[in-house]
């Protein structure tokens, strides 16, 4: 491949997911739009693309450190297998990653553990949020929605290894839970806010704080007319239903690991 690249005497750049992000990713280029014109004419069996998107710079470094190992490893690796603009946000990636593994035993363990997770045992699979990133796994493919560049898709899909495998290694511990679980809808988070809409967590209105709590991106307690102010009697039915998205009043799955 790189005989290709230089022969076109075009500069490109290889991002490479060495050495901690190695057993998730493979190397991706970076590449004037000429350049990936004339590669267009390769055969699939010179080069397999995963997909094309916008170079945006990423905003962490790749581990200078090797990835951890596990005794036991339900994970495997991961390869990029479709990689595009995602559809809800054109500056962020969506991606599709086959893995080696296999994730049918571990999902049990994870349902009982991640209580922000949606678990569906007839896929079966498992959806949450990391942070703006939706996430969801497969028994053997994970699909991540708003990443912001390629070595943060590699961040995430490292996370998901360690925590699925760190999991798994804690399986005695842990008793499975197969229900499947939804989160209650966002309309149900906004009828037990104030609905005063006066800004102080940071929204515009409480409906938009309902929306941002449901997909994960917000604590319970930023809502300070329920915590400090004159609405702490909606505190029980608030936190109540918070139990239901998988936080409590200073909890979110985003400061998970
Ligand atoms: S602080 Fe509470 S009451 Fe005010 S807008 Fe946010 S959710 Fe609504």
């Amino acid at each position: 491949m790189s005989a290709r690249l230089d022969a076109t005497g075009l500069p490109y750049m290889v991002i490479s997911p060495e050495p901690g992000y190695s057993l998730v990713g493979c190397p991706s280029i970076a590449m004037e739009q000429e350049v990936r014109s004339r590669l267009a004419s390769c055969s699939p069996e010179e080069f397999f693309c995963s997909g094309w998107v916008d170079y945006r710079q990423a905003s962490i470094d790749v581990p200078a450190s090797s990835p951890q190992t596990f005794p036991e490893d339900i994970f495997g690796t991961a390869s990029m297998m479709v990689l595009s603009p995602c559809i809800a946000d054109e500056t962020k990636l969506r991606l599709v990653a086959h893995i080696s593994g296999d994730m049918t035993e571990v999902f049990p363990y994870m349902n009982t553990e991640m209580k922000g997770a949606c678990y569906n045992p007839n896929g079966p699979m498992l959806t949450f949020m990391d942070g703006h990133r939706l996430i969801t796994i497969y028994t053997r493919r994970i699909a991540i929605g708003k990443a912001d560049e390629i070595v943060d898709a590699w961040r995430t899909l490292e996370k998901i290894r360690c925590f699925s495998n760190e999991i798994y290694s804690r399986r005695a511990s842990i008793t499975p839970s197969y229900t499947m679980r939804k989160k209650p809808p966002a309309l149900e988070v906004y009828k037990r806010l104030p609905g005063t809409s006066c800004g102080q967590c940071g929204q515009k209105t409480c409906m938009a704080f309902a929306m941002t709590l449901w997909s994960g991106n917000a604590k319970p307690f930023m809502c300070k007319p329920i915590f400090e102010g004159d609405y702490s009697h909606l505190k029980d039915a608030f936190l109540e239903i918070c139990v239901g998205l998988g936080v409590t009043a200073g909890d979110n799955l985003s400061d998970k690991g």
